[in-house]
């Protein structure tokens, strides 16, 4: 079985953001030349997120609104005495910082509207995002 680990760098610009980094994860997985296995798409941060979701900008708008409707930005959290990023570390732990995809004759096996998609929720921050592929 192959292993490949990579990583590549996302430069977010806002506080709450959402990138689409489906391209960056697919150029990793063609250059790791595994063509049946699966794909670790992780971010080593507390404070930002990964979902599997369609690129469209309404709907982002959406989930960001919802993301501050549920995790106020705001709130009377603990975590701003010492911080003042409460909620991105609560929405991040959520909704999670690592998904896992299987490869299958060399492609991501994902639904039309599933690109992969990271959720900035503490930016402007440079993100580091880790891709490791296993496989044969
Ligand atoms: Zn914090």
């Amino acid at each position: 079985m192959k292993i490949y680990f990579s990583e590549f760098e996302v430069v977010t610009s806002s506080r709450l953001e959402i990138i689409d980094i489906t391209k960056m994860v697919e150029e990793v997985v063609a250059k790791s030349g595994v063509r049946n296995g699966i794909c670790v798409v992780h971010l080593p941060h507390a404070t930002a997120a990964l979902m599997l979701n369609e690129a469209e900008t309404r709907l982002w708008h959406d989930y960001l609104r919802l993301v501050k409707d549920v995790f106020k930005p705001d709130g009377d959290w603990q975590h701003n005495i010492i911080d003042s990023n409460a909620h991105a570390h609560l929405a991040s732990g959520f909704i999670g910082q690592t998904r896992i995809l299987p490869i299958k004759d060399g492609q991501l096996v994902r639904g039309t509207w599933q690109n992969i998609l990271l959720l900035e929720l503490d930016g402007p921050r440079h993100r580091r995002v880790v891709v490791e592929v296993l496989g044969e």
